[in-house]
């Protein structure tokens, strides 16, 4: 057996034989650094690890590509398997191989999996991510070949995964990078692990035929040669069985059998100049008799991997149908090798900046080029959109993130999570720390620094950001934290009047206590008060006054209890003070309630909760059982005619307005509106610049986008309500503005 350092040297000799200017010690160092490196380590085989980047390194040396692509070959499972950085491989060999390694290590790092949808867009991340640098792919595929070929000591689930993987990602790039001769042979060498059978069915009976074959494939080739020659055309004649996917695939997705296939033979005539390959054509078309519709020009319409060649299927003296293709040995590199033939036969001896870049230009051009329309000969389309929009960068675990052109660190870092965005105190790109306003380039790895005290984002995040979703997230970061803003803010306004009150906040808090304060407030929770506060919806000292009114209140009714409990034995009744209060007023029946009850002086009024009559409504008196008169508005539901209970008709008693009054009344209005931000703010505003006293104020978002919000004020009469109903249904948004009744 070959030993490691013989096949070191065979690859030494290679690359002097088609870089004869190049330092070859270099190659040296690196050699010996990888084995060293990988020393310890054994391929599955029993041989040393380091057999396996030599391997790659021959492959790359096939493809003639140059002295830093080999020596990243043998370098490109160091950074992965070993103890190896990209900064010890920069510092000792240069920072273009280093950057070469780094790409393959990620390209190894991209995640497989089975989901076709996924596949693809894998499929296109890989390729776009390495577009810069196509020699990353091209090692790359040059690793999986070698570990492909070298697959029958992995276990049966890695075989089938790996090919299944080889099949769906590495076949296409080759494919799409114009290596014909990569694309079958991974086609091949994959089908052989993922259908055995079916794989060897077809070898098997292509070796049984070879003799058929041979004699069949010889005499064409003689024809084609000597009519040729008789045309004065310098070309040479090629015969091949295409390969056994190709077979395979048309097996069974066609449903044939192999007798069936109609071009299983294919010959190539490759000639000097393009005039001679549409001369070829003629004479072939002489020989034999054409298939219609199979005639393909590729050379006027290149195909997107850039491949030309004229393609015809002819019928041959045994009736037997066989495909040629016509072609320039410039195209025929160009087939064989794709974008490698650059480096092999195009750049010559000496591959110049400019000269790679044409390279990378020639990528960028096939990867623009979208529409393959062979459809024959490839079942899935393969759709590699080049957006310029659009930049692919790497987490720290090799995931691809796919953000907007322009994207920053914050686009990162709220495209993985909107905590990891909120939390951001850093950014490293390729494990150095940038700016947050650093601009991301596809391949590079990101990776965000978190802390848990994180002050959050900034407001100038919002400027930086180029994706919506960044720029969402950070916006609802600042809607809430200004809730929270707004609670702090309103909390300390609110204890601030209790302190003035000398009301302890541990009073209000109580838990008997609470519930009874929230209900007279009318805020679900002392949070919602705090924020209606701090955003001015609502007035620390109103809210401070009215929960003083409530502990009076629950005082005076627990004192009443006490009251009640001791005299329990003779139960006297119980007078609870309500807010309008009764005074005797002699003469003018005047009622300090300014209502005047008709026949009935010195009495009761309260004004009904549910319609809350002001001056102004016509109203109606309902005689209560021991809380006196209590008036609504004629319009209520509840005194309406139809539902006064007959033995009850001679509680309802005609009222009057004392005009002369100069009470204040509560009243409660409801409004309902499209739903939007500082919707409750505009009304709270309408109704303070309307001088009116604002008991409380509630907004509530229904389900459908909209909002009810309801107001207690104090007027004087009813042209206030209405003059202010009319304002309030003229705030944007705003379709209804009720007086509550009922
Ligand atoms: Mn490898």
């Amino acid at each position: 057996m070959i030993s490691i350092e013989e096949r070191y040297e065979k690859l030494e000799q290679k690359v002097k034989g088609y870089l004869p200017t190049v330092d070859v010690s270099r190659l040296r160092e690196v050699f010996e650094y990888a084995a060293k490196q990988h020393e310890d380590q054994l391929r599955k085989d029993g041989s040393p690890f380091v057999s396996h980047p030599l391997a790659v390194a021959d492959l790359v040396t096939d493809l003639g590509l140059d002295l830093e692509s080999v020596m990243a070959a043998l370098l490109h499972d160091c950074i992965e398997d070993t103890s190896s950085t990209y900064e010890e491989v920069a510092h000792k060999f240069g920072a273009t191989v280093a950057d070469l390694v780094d790409g393959v290590t990620k390209l190894t790092r991209v995640q497989y999996t089975s989901k076709e949808e996924e596949q693809m867009e894998n499929l296109r991340k890989m390729l776009m991510a390495m577009a810069k640098d196509i020699r990353v792919i091209l090692i790359k595929i040059c690793d999986r070949m070698h570990n492909i070929r070298t697959m029958e000591y992995q276990s049966e689930r890695k075989q089938r995964e790996k090919s299944l993987e080889t099949l769906e990602i590495y076949a296409p790039i080759a494919h799409r990078l114009g290596m014909q001769r990569m694309k079958w042979e991974l086609e091949d060498l994959s089908l052989k692990y993922l259908d055995p059978i079916a794989y060897h069915e077809i070898a098997d009976e292509l070796a049984k035929q070879a003799q058929l074959q041979e004699t069949f494939m010889s005499s064409i080739q003689r024809s084609i040669q000597t009519r040729l020659a008789e045309e004065h055309i310098r070309g040479t004649v090629y015969g091949r069985i295409k390969h056994i996917y190709s077979i395979y695939r048309k097996m069974y997705i066609q449903n044939k059998n192999l007798s069936e296939i109609f071009d299983l033979y294919a010959f190539r005539v490759i000639v000097d100049d393009i005039p001679s390959c549409y001369n070829v054509l003629g004479v072939i078309h002489d020989l034999y008799k054409p298939i219609l519709g199979r005639f393909k020009d590729y050379i006027g319409t290149p195909k997107p991997n850039l491949y030309q060649s004229l393609h015809t299927t002819v019928i041959g003296s045994e009736g037997m149908p066989f495909e040629v293709q016509i072609r320039t040995w410039d195209m025929h590199h160009t087939a064989e090798y794709g974008v490698a033939a650059h480096w092999k036969y195009k750049q010559g001896l000496n591959l110049s900046k400019n000269a790679s870049e044409e390279v990378f230009a020639w990528v960028r051009r096939l990867l623009e080029t979208q529409q393959d329309t062979d459809a024959e000969e490839y079942v899935r389309t393969l759709k590699v959109d080049l957006f310029a929009d659009e930049v692919f960068v790497f987490t720290p675990q090799g995931d691809v993130i796919n953000l907007p052109a322009g994207a920053t660190p914050i686009d990162f870092a709220y495209t993985i999570h909107s905590a990891v965005g909120n939390g951001m105190v850093a950014a490293k790109v390729n494990g150095r720390i940038v700016n947050f306003d650093y601009r991301l380039n596809s391949g590079q790895i990101v990776e965000v620094v978190t802390a848990k005290n994180a002050r959050g984002p900034s407001r100038d995040w919002i400027k930086l950001a180029k994706s919506n979703e960044a720029r969402t997230k950070i916006r609802q970061w600042f809607k809430r934290e200004k809730r929270e803003e707004n609670i702090a803010h309103g909390r300390s306004m609110f204890e601030s009047e209790l302190k003035h009150l000398a009301i302890p906040m541990a009073l209000v808090i109580g838990e008997e206590i609470l519930p009874h304060v929230l209900k007279k407030v009318r805020f679900g929770s002392l949070d919602e008060m705090y924020a209606a506060i701090g955003y001015g919806g609502a007035s620390a000292q109103k809210c401070a006054n009215r929960v003083k009114e409530e502990l009076v209140y629950l005082n005076r009714i627990q004192a009443e209890k006490a009251t009640a409990e001791k005299v329990a034995a003779e139960p006297a009744p119980v007078k609870v003070q309500v807010e309008s209060g009764v005074a005797n007023t002699g003469n003018r029946k005047r009622s300090a309630s300014g209502v005047i009850v008709e026949d009935m002086t010195d009495c009761m009024v309260k004004f009904a909760k549910c319609c809350t009559p002001v001056p102004g409504d016509e109203i109606v008196g309902f005689v209560t059982r021991g809380y006196g008169v209590s008036v609504h508005r004629s319009d209520c539901p509840n005194a309406a005619i139809s539902r006064r209970k007959p033995e009850e008709k001679d509680r309802w008693v005609f009222v009057s307005w004392d005009q002369g009054s100069q009470n204040t009344y509560k009243t409660a209005l409801e409004l309902t509106a499209k739903d939007r931000d500082g919707l409750t703010l505009d009304v709270a505003m309408i109704l303070s610049s309307a001088k009116l006293r604002l008991l409380s104020l509630a907004a509530n978002s229904l389900p459908d986008g909209y909002a009810k919000i309801s107001a207690v004020l104090e007027v004087k009469n009813s042209a206030d309500v209405r003059t202010v109903m009319n304002k309030l249904n003229q705030i944007s948004g705003v379709y209804q503005v009720t007086r509550v009744s009922g």
